[in-house]
């Protein structure tokens, strides 16, 4: 049966609990489980039989996030992690060894930046940024060690949607897959149907949706024919020591297109174990209940937000992707079929200041470094998420002084506008009567 995401969201993965009949998915507090004997402790280390071991390496409460994500995005199988950056440190070092290289889109998120600019290049894995106006850059910055691209799909600040289909098709003949980062657009655009071959989400923003956990996932395609390129995709191909000499592509046959998660969770997860709290996958499981709800929702009161900012005198410049000119735009028609997103930006006529003073006038929205939130937010990237980039490279990411980001909520939009109109005038109004006392 093919379901709708409303229907996915509430139904995939579970039924009931075969014990107490619960239905809603248990919390399985548990780090181990019983095996029958020796015989089944064996087949399951062996990975002759699937079954539980240990929650670092998979959970039954995890499980149904995992099936549900899968499901949502039409993937084959995830792996839930400690946290987004957790799964893009894991969907890279997944295939990549120290001497290969990765050639990733300018356009990222602080916090991942850092982790490819700099941690990666640390273990011997170089990460080469281009510029993603031009899906060509990618082929003209790889090699013969080059083992994936990298993009997020609605890249925040900028909001330009990433050309997902015109990148992937590029890789594909060379056995490169496409890897993209889909958090701020779950539901809105799915990577798979364009060409990626992975996707990646923080947890924590519009899937869990309150705030209240950490979390990431890496979710398997499974659209992607590793073994056609053994000497592209080494990791996948050749006997792996970590695992009495396992051949991932060929120990995956027996449980479908997954070699790819398959190795993320029986060596990354096994040896540096960013293992999922059962707790946080309950937690996160009640967002994804209600997220087709609430996407719906932020989509529709930010690009309100973005349209009543678009008419007033104090704002030079508002970024929504709605609001994007020229190539941005026609890639804005052609992914965002569904809704814009939650996400937006805007600067301030008045600057850096103007921007900081804005910020500090807001009295629903809340300040603070997070994205997702059913509740509205907002910051000021240049000297916060992006402050650990160089001038030069925050400009690259988008990120100019004046720059505040918005992540909209779902409160009614009436509160909303209130809110931030407030905020205007005391940004704009602080100055004089300052200067008057
Ligand atoms: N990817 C994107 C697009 C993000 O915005 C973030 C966090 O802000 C991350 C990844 C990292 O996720 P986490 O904070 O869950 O580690």
């Amino acid at each position: 049966m093919s379901l709708k995401p409303e229907t996915l969201a509430l139904h995939a993965g579970w039924r009931a609990d075969p014990t107490t009949k619960a239905v809603a998915v248990p919390i399985y507090q548990t780090s181990s489980y019983q095996f029958d004997d020796t015989g089944h402790a064996s087949r399951l280390f062996a990975l002759e039989e699937l079954g539980n071991v240990y929650t670092r390496i998979g959970n039954p409460t995890t499980d149904v996030l995992e099936q549900r994500i899968a499901a949502l995005e039409g993937g084959a199988a995830a792996l839930a992690v400690g946290s987004g950056q957790a799964a893009s440190a894991f969907a890279l070092q997944n295939l990549a060894r120290a001497g290969d290289n990765i050639v990733s889109s300018t356009d990222l998120y602080g916090g991942t930046w850092n982790l490819f600019a700099h941690t990666l290049r640390d273990q011997g894995i170089e990460v080469r940024f281009v510029d993603p106006a031009y899906p060509e850059a990618f082929v003209r910055a790889s090699d013969e060690r080059t083992r994936a691209w990298y993009a997020e799909t609605l890249p925040n600040p900028k909001l330009e949607v990433f050309p997902i289909a015109e990148v992937a098709a590029l890789g594909r003949p060379l056995g490169i897959p496409l890897i993209v980062d889909n958090t701020a657009a779950p539901l809105l655009v799915r990577p798979f149907e364009h060409g990626a071959a992975v996707v990646v989400h923080s947890l924590t923003k519009f899937i869990g949706g309150h705030g209240n956990s950490i979390g990431g996932i890496i979710v398997d395609g499974g659209n992607f024919d590793w073994a056609a390129h053994p000497q592209r995709q080494p990791a996948l191909n050749l006997p792996d020591p970590s695992y009495h000499g396992a051949v991932w592509v060929e120990a995956a046959k027996p449980l479908g297109p997954v070699a790819y998660v398959l190795k993320a969770r029986t060596t990354l997860q096994r040896d540096l174990g960013a293992a999922y709290s059962p707790f946080n996958a309950f937690l996160t499981l009640q967002g994804v209940e209600t997220l087709p709800l609430r996407i719906r929702e932020h989509s529709r009161n930010a690009e309100a937000v973005a349209d009543w900012l678009a008419g007033r005198p104090e704002v030079a410049r508002v970024i929504h992707p709605k609001h994007l000119k020229g190539a941005a735009a026609e890639r804005t028609r052609k992914y965002l079929t569904k809704g814009f997103g939650g996400l937006l930006g805007f600067e301030l006529a008045g600057g850096r200041e103007a921007g900081q003073r804005f910020i500090d006038a807001l009295k629903l929205l809340y300040h603070v470094a997070n994205i997702g939130d059913a509740r509205s937010l907002a910051i000021h990237p240049a000297s916060t998420t992006h402050s650990q980039l160089s001038p030069e490279d925050q400009v690259r990411a988008g990120v100019s002084p004046g720059y505040v980001r918005l992540s909209i909520g779902i409160e009614h939009i009436d509160d909303i506008l209130a809110d931030l109109s407030q905020a205007l005038d005391a940004a704009s109004s602080t100055p004089m009567r300052a200067a008057a006392e």
